[in-house]
């Protein structure tokens, strides 16, 4: 890469391959097509792949197959989560050492079950913006001494961001720069809605949010692009951001394309995918108009 090359603003589209690709990706797609190019900026894909028991080969063929459809380019080589999970645990062990993280042992049934018992007895329970209940208390309340007996059982767990103890450390409001369709400006993050969120599982060595942080930084990633159902998530992006001494992207979350009767679109709900829309015989300026650009 030239020097030139370097100092470009940096976009980067980031599908996830766990289903076919559909109008809201188009969406996301396009206008980080359009805005790196208005901008004069590098447009990057990657394929987020973590989750290897629902991403699949097949569903990434069909992403390309896609986005070449609709006629965008972007640079090679594609950076492809699952080939990068040492970066990813490289990140998690440092918080580790620093006494941000913690093994968290409950199970998802016995989450819910303390939830259950909690709320039947007219108590109410944290729970995030998606709705999944804040993690209990009680591990990251365990003296360090069981934890390490108990890790070194091999019981299963997760690493979980012990939140109270980053907030008290970083010790000040954390803001972003937002340019999207939904508030604008300096927006305030609150990373406590969040809880303790998962940055490792016993079964897939990084998060979403880790790993999104991680790799948007180790590609020099200027601006996000990506729909208005990932803003509150910005708040954990920022906060591990700020723990791990990372640049800051600005951001701009678009709005979502919803089904007819308003829900967001789903594969699993049966919205169809690109690929049905262009063997019903439509082109890709037709998705464009369809989406609204
Ligand atoms: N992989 C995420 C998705 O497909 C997008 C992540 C992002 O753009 O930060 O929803």
């Amino acid at each position: 890469m030239t020097t030139s090359e370097r100092q470009k603003p940096v976009f980067r589209f980031a599908p996830s391959p766990n289903g076919p690709l559909h109008l809201g990706h188009a969406l996301s797609a396009l206008l980080n097509r359009d805005m790196a190019e208005a901008e004069q900026a590098r447009l990057l894909l990657r394929i987020e792949d973590i989750d290897q028991t629902r991403c699949t080969p097949e569903f990434e063929a069909g992403i390309l197959r896609d986005l070449e459809w609709l006629d965008i380019s972007w640079e090679s080589p594609v950076r492809r989560q699952s080939e990068h999970f040492p970066e990813y645990q490289a990140a998690l062990h440092e918080l580790i050492e620093r006494g941000l993280v913690y093994p968290a042992f409950l199970t998802r049934g016995e989450v819910k079950a303390r939830v259950v018992a909690y709320e039947a007895a007219g108590e109410s329970w944290p729970r995030d913006p998606d709705g999944t209940p804040h993690y209990p208390a009680s591990d990251r309340e365990r003296p360090a001494d069981e934890w390490r007996d108990m890790l070194t059982s091999g019981k299963k767990h997760a690493w979980r961001l012990d939140m109270r103890k980053a907030l008290d450390l970083i010790g000040e409001l954390l803001f972003w720069t937002e340019t999207g369709d939904g508030r604008t400006g300096e927006i305030a993050a609150e990373p406590d809605v969040w809880g303790d969120v998962i940055l490792s599982r016993s079964d897939a060595p990084s998060s979403y949010h880790l790993s999104v942080v991680v790799d948007d930084a180790l590609q020099g990633v200027t601006h996000v692009v990506r729909g208005l159902d990932l803003f509150h998530a910005t708040s954990v992006h920022r906060l591990l951001q700020v723990l791990l001494g990372l640049p800051q992207p600005v951001y701009h979350h678009h709005r979502l394309i919803l089904g007819a009767d308003g829900r967001k679109l789903s594969k699993s709900q049966g919205d169809s995918g690109l690929g049905e829309l262009r063997a019903q015989g439509m082109s890709g300026a037709d998705i464009r108009r369809l989406v609204g650009l």
